[in-house]
This record gives structure tokens, sequence and C-alpha cells, in this order.
């Protein structure tokens, strides 16, 4: 049998500022190597020998830094090569029919898929006639209904079995009944089981409150009804631990007011950020959005801030070990942006390359 040696495409990036690690240090005129996906060296241009034959892609004047992480998406409404291409590589569905979210989630896994690595949440947990069984975006069987305590194991046990990174409780007291207390605790506990955490999409206090009393440790985005969580309820999530994926460019107006300044006071008070904006459903433009990046900068996050919580926290909160950082050995999920994006906010949603696992998308 004749041996063909396979010949790996080395893609050097150089001249540009990297972000580097999990504080974004900035390196200047970096040099990052790029082999079998993985980011296999990066370091001053002075320290680093470029390989021969090695692809060199010049981002002199540009700021390189990790692929963004969508913690809370719809992917299906949306264009996954589109996602990708705006600076997204990595997304966290939060409910879809099971029959199409783990079949594409599968197939995102393949680093020469056109579009972002999907993690999901299967399908979101709720309770007969409650949210999203009769939400107008939502097709049949993004919700699942959890009738009693004794029917959550089963339920979760579904999501994880499929895949799920989380576990996701619909509690809109707006729009229909909510899951009980009794049934919440057992869905919660069942994830835990599991070592899944349990975001929700809660529309007020109350339902907050029975979040936190049953355990829950994540908010799929800041309070929706414009209510303002009093700082006592703003401790006890930090306390909690809870983290906040705040999807503020779904809101306006009073609702938007509102859900900035309970996100103002949960930071101040050391909550944890994560970046996420509804993709597709009420959500923006695939893409790093303006409008969150515009939104959460109100609440007074830095743009060092939100970078941290769309690339290093994004990805601690998915559980995704190698991506998230520009560093040795870590995915090449990289985005080269324009100027100064830690500066001006513009530059942070101005994307010119993107690699996700070593593969260019733009
Ligand atoms: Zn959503």
């Amino acid at each position: 049998m004749e041996m063909t040696k396979v010949r790996v495409e080395i893609v050097v990036i150089r001249g540009g500022t990297a972000l580097v690690g999990p504080t974004l240090r900035p390196l200047e005129d970096a040099v990052l190597i790029i082999e079998d996906g993985l980011i296999a060296e990066l370091g001053a241009a002075s320290s680093v020998a470029i390989p021969e034959g090695a692809v060199i892609v010049d981002a002199s004047g540009m700021t390189l830094v990790p692929g963004f992480i969508d913690a809370h998406v719809h992917i299906e409404f949306a264009d996954p090569a589109e996602v990708l291409a705006g600076g997204v590589t990595t997304v966290r569905d939060l409910a879809w029919p099971p029959e199409s979210i783990w079949p594409l989630a599968e197939r995102s896994r393949d680093p020469g898929f056109e579009g972002p690595l999907i993690v999901a949440a299967g399908q979101m947990l709720t309770t007969e006639g409650g949210y999203p069984t009769r939400a107008g975006w939502a097709p049949e069987g993004t919700g699942l209904v959890v009738a009693a305590p004794e029917d959550a194991a089963a339920a979760v046990d579904a999501q994880a079995d499929a895949g799920a990174s989380v576990i996701k409780v619909g509690l809109n007291s707006a729009v229909g009944p909510t899951l009980d207390l009794e049934t919440l605790r057992a869905i919660v506990d069942a994830a835990n089981t599991r070592d899944l955490a349990v975001t929700g999409h809660v529309d007020n206090i109350e339902q907050l409150e029975k979040a936190l009393d049953a355990g829950m440790t994540e908010l799929a985005h800041m309070l929706l009804g414009g209510e303002r969580i009093p700082d006592e309820g703003i401790e006890r999530m930090v306390r909690a631990g809870m983290t906040v994926v705040p999807t503020l460019s779904i809101l306006a107006g009073p609702e938007l007011e509102a859900a900035v300044d309970n996100l103002a006071r949960f930071r101040a008070a050391g909550g944890s950020v994560v970046y996420g904006t509804d993709l597709g459903n009420a959500g923006p433009r695939p893409g790093i959005d303006p409008t969150e990046v515009a939104a959460m900068t109100a609440a007074g996050m830095s743009l060092h801030d939100i970078l941290v919580s769309a690339t290093v926290d994004a990805g601690a909160l998915l559980g995704l070990d190698g991506v998230g950082t520009l560093s040795e050995g870590m995915a090449a999920d990289i985005v080269a942006l324009g100027g100064a994006p830690l500066a001006d906010p513009g530059d942070l949603t101005d994307v010119q390359m993107v690699w996700r696992r070593g593969r260019r998308a733009r």
C-alpha cells in the first residue's frame, strides 16, 4: 500500500494585538500559530519562530480576541454561517424541539461545520399550559410538561441523555400557569444529580423568589416585566451564586430601564454576568450585538468586562474547557476586531476576520 504524507496546514496570524489568557492581557505585535485546530503557539513577534511554509495572515491594526460565546440563542431561527461570520464561535441554544436541535448540535461538533459550536438545553420544562407551550415563536415540542414532582427526573434525564449542557425551565406568570415550588425543586434536584445547572425564563420577582427557593443558579435573562428587584433580593441572588445572562437587547422602554438598573446593582454586588442575546427569537441580528453591548455598558460594565463575560466567563459557564481564551493549547476560535475594542464599543462589534477551530470563516 502506498503511503501518502498528509501535509497539515499551519496558519500564522501576525501583526495585531492579541488579548491573551483569562485576563485578556494585551500583547502587541503578537504571533499566533494555528495547527490542527488549536492555538499551538502564541507570543511576541520577537520570541516566536514562524514555521516554513505556513499560511501567513496579516492582522496589523487589528485586535485578536477569543471567539464570542452567546449563552442564549435559538439557533434554528438564524443562519448558523452568518452567526459564525459575525464573530460568534460558540452558542448555547435555550429551547428547541429535540428531533431537530440534537442532530444539529451533533453536526456542529465537526470543525468543518458552517456555523458555531452549538451546545443546547433541549426542551424547556414547564407546567401544563405554561410558557412556552402557547408561545407564538415556539414550534411544537419546544416545551415539555412536567405535571408533578415525580415526573421531574424522567423529563430531566431525557434532556441529559440527549446531551443537554443545562436544563431550562419556563417561569413566565404573565402568559400562563407556572411550575409549583415542589415540582421545580424536583427538577433542580434531578438536574444536579446529572451535574447540570438549571436556568430559567423568569418574568417577575415572585417567580425569581421561587427559582431561588428551588435552588436555581441561573437566569436566562434579567426579569422581563419591569419590576425593580430590591437590594435584599439582589444580595440573595449573589449569595446563591446565580449567574445572569441579561439578554437586554430584547427589552425596550421602562422594562429595559428596570433590567439595566437590576443588572447594575447585581453586578455591583459581585454577581456573575455572561453575555447572551436571545438571538433568533426576539433577539438581534446574527453576530456580536451592538445593542446588547450598549445596554451592558449602561449597566456599568466596561468593554473589558463585557468581553470577559462573552469569552472567559461564558466558556466556564458552559463547562467548555478548551474555549474562551487565547492561550496555547486552546481551540483556535479567534476573532480579529478592528482597532481598539476595549476603548471603543464600535470596534468591539467591528468583526474583520473569524476562525473556528482554525478554519477561516470570514
Ligand atoms: Zn430565549
